[in-house]
């Protein structure tokens, strides 16, 4: 007897599940809709209704046009019932964002405070989110979690940072970010977060290489809608690829000539730790020495993704802080990538990213998102 109730309510929670998430999918939906679509008897249906509007997770939002007859209500979720923190954890500084359950972000906040592998960093994380909280009027009940990117390899438990070379912390317990958060926290490799982003928002693309271009070159694999992450989970770190023999530039993780070296956007900062836009802003005077230094940049750039094309033979997304300022070169380098192409003939595989230089930060908010998707 317990199995079978077991069983029934089972299965009212995945009729439930299959209302909420095909009106997420779709968007507006009529009570019609949702009988004739899911196979489910209209008193199924109005009964789930019932208890997701009673979870204050659905609302009306006009109504459908009609050729006779009473018309049909729209039914919608309510993307911010429920909201996620994303913090990315950066070299000099830590951004803060929120989405709603539809993983739209808000403007990212960012705050000065350089990365430190101590629980004084950690305290001051928990404090700043709290902060941010209050600031943009949130509702602490409705935050499913803090999703947290970070630039560097993770253990497979995701309880330690093994080796980040950008905050220069080599294994790092994660519980020293996390303890003083209040709310659930999810930890992930940050390309890895933002390919997650990527493909999210690119339906049709269930496989992909993410390049990550910032400070630090990571990378990350989605092959048919799974991330490959490899044997020690730092598969597609792209930035350590070699591209100059051992008398190349010093890398940050101590090695010479890998592709990071030549493509981490602090190579275009004129000083350290000066952001990348003074740079654009002088490419775009017409500044010589930014121009000669921007082609060669461009050389390695190419470099790195036509490898990566040439290996994974694949669609390529191009993100990271790079990505907000390649609107007007994003042409001279698909021209580029084809010069040095032996296979492709275009370079229509390449894509910015959708996010620019956030989706780290929404992709790991985004975890919270699905998974309450998923479970309602
Ligand atoms: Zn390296």
């Amino acid at each position: 007897m317990k199995r079978t109730t077991a069983t029934t309510t089972d299965l009212k929670l995945i009729n439930r599940n299959k209302v909420y998430q095909y009106i997420y999918e779709q968007d507006k939906v009529s009570k019609q809709d949702l009988v004739a679509a899911l196979g489910l008897s209209l008193p199924t249906v109005s009964q789930n209704l019932t208890e997701l509007f009673d979870m204050g997770l659905l609302c009306y939002s006009g109504t459908f046009e009609s050729s006779g007859g009473r018309k049909a209500k729209k039914i919608s979720v309510i993307s911010d019932a429920r909201m996620v923190i994303g913090v990315e954890i950066k070299m000099t500084h830590i951004n803060l964002l929120d989405i709603d359950l539809k993983g739209n972000p808000s403007p990212i906040k960012r705050l000065e405070i350089a990365f430190e592998a101590n629980d004084r960093y950690g305290e001051l994380l928990a404090a700043e989110i709290d902060r941010y909280v209050e600031e943009r009027g949130l509702d602490p009940e409705i935050i499913l979690g803090v999703g947290i990117s970070i630039p560097g390899v993770l253990s497979e438990d995701k309880g330690q940072i093994i080796n980040a070379p950008t905050l220069k912390a080599r294994y790092v317990p994660i519980e020293s970010l996390t303890k003083f958060i209040k709310y659930d926290t999810y930890i992930e490799n940050d390309a890895n977060a933002s390919a997650f982003a990527e493909q999210n928002s690119r339906k049709d693309l269930t496989t992909l290489a993410f390049l990550s271009v910032s400070e630090g070159v990571g990378g990350a694999l989605i092959y048919n809608g799974s991330a490959y992450i490899g044997m020690n989970n730092r598969g597609a770190e792209f930035g350590h690829m070699s591209v100059v023999s051992r008398e190349g530039k010093p890398c940050a993780c101590g090695k010479k000539g890998c592709l990071e070296a030549y493509i981490s956007t602090s190579v275009l900062a004129s000083e350290k730790d000066q952001p990348v836009d003074v740079f654009f802003e002088k490419l775009k005077e017409g500044d010589d020495g930014c121009a000669e230094l921007w082609n060669d940049y461009l050389l390695f750039l190419c470099m790195g993704i036509n490898n990566i094309r040439t290996i994974f033979d694949c669609d390529i997304i191009l993100g990271g802080t790079l990505a907000r300022y390649l609107g007007d070169s994003f042409d001279d380098i698909k021209e580029r990538l084809i010069k040095i192409a032996v296979f492709d003939s275009t370079a229509d595989y390449l894509h910015l990213s959708n996010y620019r230089s956030n989706a780290s930060g929404i992709g790991t908010a985004l975890h919270f998102a699905v998974r309450f998707i998923k479970s309602v």
